[in-house]
């Protein structure tokens, strides 16, 4: 549907498929032009390295919707006053625009040591995204069955308003992060988080290790309560990023942390 109305607009559609890696979602057969990833997420898996990337499948049609685009349908005299455009066609205008000029102006270059690190967790990608997705569905289950959990929002549940378009999108899993409420609200929220033995207090998501996060209490805790819940970021909110350790494990870890507040 964004496919279609992108292109009816003549603009691109670009996709962020961080958390669902390509193992889980493939965002050009669906329609989409452009996507990106933060490689510095489960493509990296590790917390080892900083990156990101950019995938152009090509087919976009920038000339035809040339005064849009002026950046790559016009001459950039930065660079021997070519045209990406019409030197390029809509193959390679993009991609070439980013790494010529881009890449050279803004030194967004990864190094050989921090590209050595992502290509060792690329190589594991497709085993560890079973696990995490596998982590997530089950933390989902255990915890839309918990007593001292107000809500879940995950996409593998079947009551969740999403179920039926991941189902459409991504048959084989979503990804191992899972939102949820705490009951008693931001107080209870932060005593279950202090109650946590193996999920790691973390911004980072999408980890091999399981990180967590309050944002209440952390990376959102300049709002008020009222701004929080008008931004989809309730007080009583918990970020949970289910990492590859054992399932009945991190289930544990949960159980105690929720019956102890
Ligand atoms: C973290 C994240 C980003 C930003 O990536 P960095 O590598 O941290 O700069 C973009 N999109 C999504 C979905 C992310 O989770």
């Amino acid at each position: 549907r964004w496919a279609k109305i992108a292109h009816k607009n003549g603009v691109p559609l670009i996709v962020d498929n961080t958390f669902a890696t390509p193992i889980n979602c493939r965002p050009f057969e669906w329609g989409a032009d452009i996507v990106t990833h933060s490689t510095t997420k489960y493509m990296d898996g590790h917390d080892a390295t900083v990156g990101g990337c950019i995938v152009d499948s090509g087919k976009f049609d920038w000339m035809a919707h040339s005064e849009k685009f002026p950046g790559l349908c016009t001459p950039d005299e930065s660079y021997h006053g070519i045209t990406y455009a019409t030197k390029f066609g809509k193959e390679g205008a993009f991609i070439t625009k980013c790494t010529a000029q881009l890449m050279r102006d803004f030194g967004s270059i990864q190094s050989p040591m921090n590209a050595y690190m992502l290509n060792l967790g690329l190589e594991s990608l497709p085993v560890r995204v079973k696990q995490h997705c596998a982590n997530g569905q089950a933390v989902a289950e255990f915890l839309s069955q918990h007593k001292n959990v107000a809500w879940v929002n995950y996409p593998g549940l079947k009551d969740n308003k999403y179920y039926a378009l991941a189902q459409k999108y991504m048959p084989n899993g979503t990804c191992g992060v899972v939102s949820f409420g705490v009951k008693g609200g931001r107080a209870a929220a932060e005593k279950f988080m202090k109650n946590l033995k193996l999920a790691m207090i973390a911004t980072h998501v999408a980890d091999a290790r399981t990180c967590v996060l309050h944002p209440a209490s952390a990376t959102h805790r300049q709002l008020t309560d009222e701004e929080l819940v008008a931004c989809g970021v309730g007080p009583d909110m918990v970020r949970f990023s289910c990492g590859i350790e054992a399932t009945e494990d991190i289930i544990a870890d949960l159980k105690q942390a929720l019956e102890a507040i």
